[in-house]
């Protein structure tokens, strides 16, 4: 599960978030590139290519491109919870 406490400083505010590449739990940011491929309206890619949250998902479907995302993250460092 992501750590809410270790955001990315980039995402925009709302419930969706990525979280720092440094994040000592070891659930941050990897830059595999999976989630600003996906769904590049909602995952923004900063200069180290690490992710942040662009856009907040709003309709269903958003959010469902989101979740894919989110389970598609292989170090869990994408949330919803916030
Ligand atoms: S899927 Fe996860 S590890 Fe990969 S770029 Fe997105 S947030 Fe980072």
């Amino acid at each position: 599960m992501a750590n809410k406490e270790n955001k990315h400083s980039k995402n925009v505010e709302g419930k969706w978030y990525t979280t720092d590449p440094d994040d000592d739990s070891g659930e941050g940011c990897i830059a595999c590139n999976v989630c600003y491929n996906g769904a590049p309206d909602f995952f923004g890619e900063d200069d180290d290519g690490n992710a942040f949250i662009s856009k907040q998902p709003s309709t269903d479907e958003e959010i469902e491109l989101c979740q894919e995302q989110l389970d598609a993250c292989p170090v869990g460092s994408i949330g919803s919870d916030a």
